[in-house]
């Protein structure tokens, strides 16, 4: 098996990664609050982790790699708007999380094995706290629970900050019942006019949960106290994911909660932070209303590194839509020299052992070096040059080349003709008359009889009707319109 190179934030190195059983890999990725639309700083983070899931599957097998991403549905930001709207909080996190499966999907990312709710995991999280008192490193008091975080000696390992910094940097509130400034929330009491969906049952009153505690009992539930992969943006790794190994740690001991911790950069828009006072909020829904299909999206997200900040603009789409055109537009007329080629059949392919091993091997390659998408593109763009100028056998494999990238990167996934009809790119189809269509199959008998005179004479009488025939390999031609 290919090795593996990933960039980890605990180290600040590139390591290569051993999961903890090679039989089975374990990843966590932390999911939307849905409380609105997922805009495309949003989606950044899930294609990232949607093309590392699609690489380990690949290494490890589909049915080896589990993939875990939550849904936080309980938090202030809920609260907040479906008070605004004067729904509940379950309509309103039911039908933002319909939008948010429909929109990644339109970005063809994998759905996560399993997708836990937080709602669903309130026991779990009590659990957690009372370990976490028991063992003297949370308090109650009024109605909260708090982290200490001075009782954990480890704490600011991951973000590597001092004590100032994270005091600053986690904007914490200034509350009199708090023992120490840094300590954080991972219980807190209702307020009465809560809506009481989002309001739970605990041995330290009615209340919600605080955010962080949430990923420490989804993940530990279904992938165990230890596991081998933690992703996010980077925005998460103060306070978020530091406070999630500060939950874990402590409450299990000897637990080192995640080995390797992968965080996505930034996203900009046209050089700028994208703020709703700024104007500049993207969401995916957008883009798609306004015609840019996911996979173009997707291509973009795509086309930076996953750790450099990425920049959205106009022009960064219209690259995509143009390379993703011309691939598309190889593939046509691949699959019209070749009608009865049959290319589903090449999805069961990318999946098998022997393929894996040698078509997609050169792209797996530059993957595995710490997800370098931008050369795995580029090295799309290599196989399409080659696409056009071979011919035969070797067409085929080129051809069969891109469409395999492809799926490994989860893009060329339309049907080829489908996608140029759509782009506006297809001539509409001509009407050839039957006269022609005959005069067109006695020059080919002309031809092949190497009748050459008689058949440049029908080639000329073709013409007069306002076609032109264009020889195509194995004895077969096409007739297009005379051009004016
Ligand atoms: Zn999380």
């Amino acid at each position: 098996m290919m090795e593996l190179q990933l960039h980890n934030t605990l180290t600040r190195k590139k390591e290569s990664f051993t999961p903890l059983n090679p039989r089975e890999v374990k990843m966590y990725v932390c999911g939307p609050t849905v409380y609105d639309r997922a805009h495309i700083g949003n989606a950044r983070s899930v294609v990232v982790y949607d093309q590392l899931y699609r690489l380990l599957r690949h290494l490890y097998g589909p049915e080896q790699v589990l993939y875990v991403r939550n849904i936080t549905d309980v938090d202030d930001k809920i609260n907040i708007r479906a008070k605004e709207q004067g729904v509940t909080i379950q309509a309103l996190t039911s039908e933002v999380t319909g939008w948010f499966h429909a929109d990644m999907a339109a970005l063809n990312t994998l759905p996560p094995n399993v997708e836990p709710r937080a709602t669903e995991n309130i026991p779990q999280m009590i659990a957690i706290i009372e370990r976490l008192i028991a063992r003297g490193h949370a308090y109650a008091a009024e109605g909260h629970v708090l982290f200490h975080v001075p009782s954990d000696p480890h704490y600011g390992c991951l973000s590597r900050r001092n004590r100032d910094e994270m005091v600053a940097g986690a904007r914490v509130e200034v509350a009199p019942f708090k023992k120490d400034p840094a300590d954080f929330v991972l219980w807190k009491p209702a307020d009465a006019e809560d809506d009481p969906s989002s309001i739970f049952e605990s041995p330290w009153g009615k209340g919600r949960p605080g955010w962080h505690i949430e990923c420490s009992a989804m993940s530990s539930r279904y992938l165990g106290n230890d596991f081998d992969l933690h992703g996010g943006g980077a925005d998460l790794m103060f306070p978020h994911h530091e406070n999630e190994i500060a939950q874990s740690t402590c409450a299990n001991e000897g637990s080192h909660f995640a080995r390797y911790w992968v965080h996505n950069g930034f996203l900009t828009v046209n050089g700028e932070k994208m703020s709703k006072s700024l104007g500049n909020f993207i969401t995916v829904r957008e883009l798609l209303d306004r015609n840019i299909p996911g996979e173009a999206i997707r291509y973009v997200l795509l086309s930076t590194h996953y750790r450099k900040p990425l920049d959205w603009s106009e022009k960064a789409a219209e690259d995509a839509l143009k390379s993703l055109d011309m691939f598309y537009s190889l593939l046509a007329d691949y699959e019209n020299d070749h009608k009865f080629f049959n290319y589903p059949s090449l999805e069961a392919m990318v999946h098998s052992e022997a393929f894996a091993e040698t078509s997609t091997r050169d792209m797996v390659e530059l993957l595995c070096n710490d997800l370098n998408t931008p050369a795995a593109l580029a090295l799309m763009h290599q196989t399409a040059r080659a696409l056009k100028q071979s011919q035969g056998r070797e067409r085929e494999r080129y051809y069969k080349q891109l469409r395999l990238y492809g799926m490994v990167m989860g893009l060329l996934r339309s049907d080829a003709r489908s996608w140029l009809e759509k782009r506006g790119l297809l001539a509409a189809p001509v009407d050839v008359p039957a006269a022609v269509q005959q005069l067109a199959e006695q020059r080919l008998q002309a031809k092949l009889a190497k009748h050459w005179a008689e058949a440049d004479r029908l080639r000329d009488a073709i013409r007069a009707e306002g076609f032109e025939v264009v020889d195509k390999p194995g004895n077969t031609y096409a007739l297009e319109p005379v051009k004016p």
